[in-house]
């Protein structure tokens, strides 16, 4: 894979790069294996609970600790933050260096590795097989129709201020403009005093009447 990456010029078709994604897959696929299992939730308690698509920010993705989050439940966690995918995503550009230097820190990785190396090195090196993969898997697109190096096939707003523009950029910026979205956690409702019937006890006649 290494050398197949090394031959591909910087100006290779994406075509050409379809199928070292391909098999950088494959090899994700392994190196996950072999590493501990991660799940989706990222929850503790529900590791196998359903995912939560509509997580506001900041919180977990386990759909049981967010649902008694919402319904204000004193016991409810919140779950821990994770990232958007289980495995790690590098930052862009997605460019050739980009995997040319992914491949050689995969590299460096796997010829440390042995069958008793703790967990954390094959995560680790599940993780780097993921960035590799990912940034092939990027360098396979067709190219840039939005001119934006982020969203190379996003749509274009021809009437945005200044020029047209990548949508789902300037989607980023009106929303940042606004602000974050305000998530209002209904607090549970006290519970009520129980009701008591007022104490009616008869009043016992008094002596020597
Ligand atoms: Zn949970
Ligand atoms: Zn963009």
């Amino acid at each position: 894979m290494d050398d197949r990456v090394s031959w591909l010029s910087v100006a290779a078709h994406p075509a050409e790069y379809e199928q070292v994604a391909d098999n950088l897959f494959s090899l994700f696929v392994t190196a996950r294996n072999l590493a501990p299992d991660r799940n989706a939730t990222g929850c503790t308690r529900h590791p196998n609970g359903p995912v939560d698509t509509q997580a506001p920010e900041g919180w977990g993705r386990c759909l049981f600790c967010n649902s008694n989050r919402r319904l204000g439940q004193p016991g409810a966690k919140a779950g821990p933050e994770i990232a958007r995918s289980m495995w790690a995503i590098p930052e862009p550009p997605y460019s050739h260096r980009a995997l040319t230097g992914t491949m050689k820190k995969l590299k460096e990785a796997v010829v440390e590795l042995e069958l008793r190396s703790p967990n954390r090195d094959f995560e680790h090196v599940a993780d780097l097989a993921h960035c590799a993969f990912y940034i092939a898997r990027e360098l396979s697109r067709p190219p840039s129709t939005s001119g934006c190096p982020r969203h190379p096939g996003a749509p274009i707003d021809s009437d945005a201020p200044g020029g047209p523009q990548c949508l789902f950029c300037l989607g980023r910026q009106r929303q940042a403009l606004r602000g974050e979205p305000k998530v209002n956690i209904r607090p549970s409702r006290p519970v009520p005093a129980p009701v008591r019937p007022p104490r009616t006890w008869p009043v016992p006649p008094a002596d020597g009447a």
